[in-house]
């Protein structure tokens, strides 16, 4: 059997080799004045949640997990709990599994390592509400059932405020003009240390640039497997956070820090391998595309209505949703155009074959990365599955075409509210079914809490209410 890029699932007395790995780690880390493992998972609302144990437990934490109620898969982000027909109560329990190779020691916390993890039940069973599982599950199901493998990684746009972060406004850190200079001169010593802290976290950063709206910056992560990109988002966020704070700033990485104007997006790069070889360049198909990844864009661009309910969670995600703010709110795609929800990044002569992707835009940082992910994947295979053919592109800002134009050229607006996002994912049989019941059923259940939890607020309030939260 070909060996799968995908760590293995845990199992009650840990994965084998990874008792005595985590001792000699233990050891190793103590050494070096680490005191403490953050263990690290999404829930399905996208608020990153921790527990944490002593460097000393880290072997009994692989041997035998950390304890956690399910009940956190239906946490808001105001942390209040809905229920489903299986998750929500207060009963059960699930065991949080370090992944030893995701393990890093946090240079913006002195004293402190960092770890992804998985959850599986008392019993050993994989938790079907966990959704680093779930993405490991598509990962493998796309290697054994179509031979393929992939490379991705999340884009982080934040905005850096004045601290503290207490009295829930936001005053933004620096002054200077959308991609300036003097940005980066205001910012010079923190963005410094933090490009130091990602060297030291072994984190490979492509760029990092002050960007448009007050207070924006963006960083930009290389490559990786579907699995450590998820958990090198989540990583870099925290970092990002951690080093503000040691400079007296606080940061958010909400979808809409404020109601009106360009928000911080957390686009997905992606890019479908075979044997090695990048199915997105030295194809015979449009700007290099084979026709797996015509249909595998095609295939993301059909689910995109659905997959809206997954890449923008938040009420504040259509804050941030709208037309010419370079979200991408219409299902169209097109070579470098940044107002089409896909964008052909086809590379620079001469690195096509390493660089060659397709971008996501519609994708915030209030989404699950993990969900996120698996789901924009299993879109794109349901297009490769059925030879889906790629319409036709679209250049220019989509906003401009008539409504006739649109419609026979198949443009169609993205959900404008998370209501709307929600009943299309509940029509989408696909993108249900590759989640399964219980993730389904959860990503539904929260996404309807949500809604409620803002209903009568205006959009000033509901930034304001999410502001902090991611
Ligand atoms: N801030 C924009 C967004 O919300 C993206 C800007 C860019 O293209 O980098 O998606
Ligand atoms: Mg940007």
């Amino acid at each position: 059997m070909t060996p799968l890029a995908v760590p293995a699932d845990p199992v009650p007395g840990g994965r084998p080799g990874d008792v005595d790995r985590a001792t000699a780690l233990s050891g190793e880390l103590s050494g070096r004045g680490v005191h403490g493992i953050v263990l690290s998972y999404v829930d399905t609302a996208g608020v990153a949640r921790v527990k944490t144990v002593p460097t000393a437990k880290l072997a009994s934490a692989a041997a035998w997990g950390v304890g956690m109620s399910p009940v956190f898969d239906t946490f808001l982000a105001n942390d209040s709990i809905v229920t489903t027909d299986v998750l929500g109560s207060p009963d059960g329990d699930l065991r949080l599994y370090p992944d030893l190779d995701g393990l890093v020691v946090l240079a913006g916390q002195p004293g402190w390592a960092w770890a992804p993890v998985d959850r599986i039940t008392q019993e050993g069973d994989r938790h079907p509400g966990c959704t680093r599982t779930f993405l490991r599950r598509i990962v493998a199901e796309a290697e054994q059932r179509h031979g393929v493998t992939f490379r991705a990684a999340v884009e982080i746009e934040w905005a850096v405020g004045q601290g503290p972060s207490a009295s829930g406004e936001f005053v933004p850190a620096l002054s200077g003009p959308a991609y300036g200079a003097i940005r980066q001169v205001e910012l010079s010593d923190y963005t410094a240390d933090l490009l130091a802290a990602f060297a030291a976290q072994g984190v490979e950063v492509d760029q990092l640039h002050p960007e448009y709206a007050a207070g924006q910056f963006e960083i930009s992560v290389g490559a990786l497997d579907p699995v450590a990109a998820a958990d090198r988002s989540v990583l870099a966020r925290q970092t990002i956070r951690a080093v503000a704070g040691r400079h007296g700033y606080v940061v958010s990485f909400a979808p809409a820090v404020f109601a009106e104007g360009v928000g911080n997006g957390g686009h997905l790069h992606l890019s479908v391998w075979r044997d090695g070889i990048n199915l997105h360049a030295g194809g015979d198909r449009r700007y290099g595309m084979t026709a797996e990844a015509e249909s595998f864009a095609a295939g993301v661009l059909a689910h995109l209505p659905a997959l809206t309910a997954v890449t923008a969670p938040s009420p504040a995600s259509y804050l941030r949703l709208k037309p010419s703010q370079w979200a991408g709110v219409f299902t169209a795609w097109g070579r470098e155009t940044r107002e089409a929800a896909v964008r052909i990044v086809t590379g620079t002569q001469g690195l096509r074959e390493q660089a060659a992707n397709l971008e996501v835009k519609p994708v915030d940082l209030a989404a699950n990365p993990y969900l996120a992910l698996g789901s924009v994947i299993a879109a794109g295979l349901d297009g490769v599955t059925s030879s889906a053919p790629l319409p036709e592109e679209i250049t220019g800002d989509p906003a401009r075409l008539e409504p006739a134009e649109a419609k026979s050229r198949g443009v169609r607006r993205l959900p404008a509210s998370l209501a709307e996002a929600v009943a299309e994912f509940r029509g989408d049989k696909v993108l249900r079914g590759a989640l399964g019941v219980v993730l389904a059923d959860a990503v539904i259940a929260v996404r309807e809490g949500e809604i409620a939890a803002v209903a009568g607020l205006d959009d000033e309030r509901i930034a304001a209410a999410y502001r902090w939260k991611y």
